[in-house]
């Protein structure tokens, strides 16, 4: 019995080649009406290439077993920090699939795609409203591509100026690891700003770091400490009084949604991931939109094209695109990722003013729930309230019992929980970055603490346990440096030696 259960588990494990039988096919083709032709020259075949061979049933097994290997949001809790899925109704992947919006071309005249013009011109007001900032595009890709663009064009309005010398950008230690390579894309010097005890900007470091050649202040709002920055109105002031601007990293707006907008803290420019907090699924590279918004003195730099709306006078309104006076340019060869801007735009429009409100108050209490929760079993670097999320530290455990961190996420698969962020933010030793989002039960959060208790306390009594987990996965530990270094994407007949 027992011999015919492992057999099944090793057959599950079986890679498409291994379950390949010589002469087994899973198509049958219609019957040849058209004339033969002539195979091509035989070195252009190669022999070489192995097949598998395989019925359509097994071969449909296959898929369906693999994907089962897989984790998922849909599948459980999947608390990774900072780049977390939060929200993401299938209604809205419904929506953006409707017809008349999946299946147009950039390139069809702008009169027979005037619905899908006007939706990016009232996403554009929409972002416009929850930021509080006048200028909009949505042509970035990505968060990083929207901070490229941003930085592009604070560079574009200093150059403007005559101010050539001004080169630094200062970035607090806090920041997304995004910012200091988008500020030195955009040919900026980085100056890292240090993080006060705690976690605010550290205010003497800005004073002293802002001079003459100062070109503008990158912030992550809240940073990836989970923390606000309560001496925010301060930093925006000392940036604009030394001449900079101020560059917001919006990434994770759930964490304010509807409680403060960042033009009236004094920023200047502001990306936001659609592909994170407006509703687009997101991992493995894409889809995502990373729309950047700016203050009136920036709004002519923005990146092209503008979704417009045009007045053609005798009450015709139409809509189109725009190009800004002072463009940095394109970003792509077209209007960024159509479909997650149709999501993003469904997403606010059924979230509404309430809406959006609740989610950050949700996010926000669920993060300082677990942080309330966890608080004496592992360490908590800054002891104050966090945004949505919140970064704890698996140090004590390392120091006392030799149990890191990865050992703990590691650990937090055998329970069926995808393991948090960690090793990140780099300024805290052992770090787990946990992000619950908005739309988890109290039971789920709940689950997830017993389950984190439950891992200390096995730190403790049985160490060993941690340092080999996972155990209940397909895979066990895996040499993860090897895996990225010198990865194996092709499968080889094992040598017969
Ligand atoms: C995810 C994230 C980014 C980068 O966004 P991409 O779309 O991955 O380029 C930047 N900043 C913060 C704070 C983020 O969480």
């Amino acid at each position: 019995m027992t011999n015919l259960m492992d057999r099944f588990e090793l057959d599950r494990r079986k890679l498409l080649m291994e379950r390949s039988v010589p002469g087994r096919i899973g198509v049958s083709l219609p019957p040849l009406d058209v004339p033969v032709a002539p195979m091509p020259d035989d070195s252009l075949l190669r022999h070489d290439l192995e097949m598998p061979e395989i019925s359509e049933s097994e071969l449909v097994r296959y898929f369906a077993q693999i994907s089962q290997f897989n984790f998922s949001i849909d599948h459980n809790f999947y608390p990774l920090g900072s780049c977390t899925m939060k929200y993401n109704p299938k209604v809205n992947d419904e929506f953006a699939s409707l017809p008349g919006l999946a299946q147009i071309h950039p390139l069809q005249p702008e009169s027979t795609i005037q619905g899908a013009l006007k939706l990016l011109w009232r996403l554009q007001a929409l972002l416009s409203g929850i930021t509080g900032l006048p200028g909009v595009s949505l042509a970035p890709m990505a968060g990083a591509d929207g901070e490229l663009a941003g930085m592009l064009m604070i560079r574009a309005y200093h150059l403007d100026r005559g101010d050539d010398q001004r080169k630094s950008v200062l970035i607090p230690d806090s920041a997304h690891g995004t910012n200091p390579a988008s500020a030195a894309m955009a040919g900026f010097d980085v100056v890292t700003l240090p993080s006060d005890s705690s976690g605010n900007t550290d205010l003497e470091a800005l004073k002293a770091a802002a001079d003459d050649n100062l070109a503008g202040l990158m912030i992550t709002l809240p940073s990836t400490l989970g923390l606000f920055d309560t001496n925010i109105l301060e930093v925006t002031r000392i940036v604009r009084e030394a001449g900079g601007l101020v560059y917001g990293d919006g990434a994770n707006l759930n964490a304010i949604l509807g409680r403060v907008k960042l033009g009236s803290l004094g920023f200047d420019v502001v990306h936001s991931n659609l592909h994170k907090t407006f509703s687009t699924p997101h991992g493995g590279g894409g889809p995502g939109s990373g729309p950047v918004v700016a203050a009136e003195r920036l709004a002519e730099y923005l990146p092209a094209p503008i979704a417009a709306r045009i007045d053609d006078g005798d009450g015709h309104v139409r809509y189109g695109f725009d190009t800004p006076p002072k463009t940095v340019g394109k970003l792509g060869a077209f209007h960024g990722n159509f479909g997650s801007l149709a999501r993003a735009y469904a997403y606010i429009l059924a979230m509404g003013k309430e809406g959006v409100h609740q989610t950050s108050e949700d996010a926000v209490i669920n993060a300082n729930y677990i942080l309330s929760q966890l608080r004496d079993d592992y360490d908590l670097p800054y002891d104050r309230g966090c945004m949505h999320e919140v970064v704890l530290s698996a140090r004590t455990l390392k120091r006392r019992h030799g149990v890191s961190a990865l050992d703990v996420c590691k650990r937090l698969i055998d329970y069926g929980i995808h393991p948090p962020t960690m090793y990140f933010p780099l300024i805290i030793e052992e770090a787990l970055m946990i992000e619950p989002t908005e739309t988890e039960s109290k039971e789920t959060l709940d689950h997830f603490i017993a389950v984190m208790k439950a891992i200390a306390t096995e730190a403790k009594d049985e160490p060993e346990l941690l340092h080999d987990a996972p155990h209940n996965t397909p895979n066990t530990r895996l040499d993860e440096a090897r895996a990225a270094r010198r990865p194996e994407l092709r499968w080889r007949r094992a040598s017969s030696s």
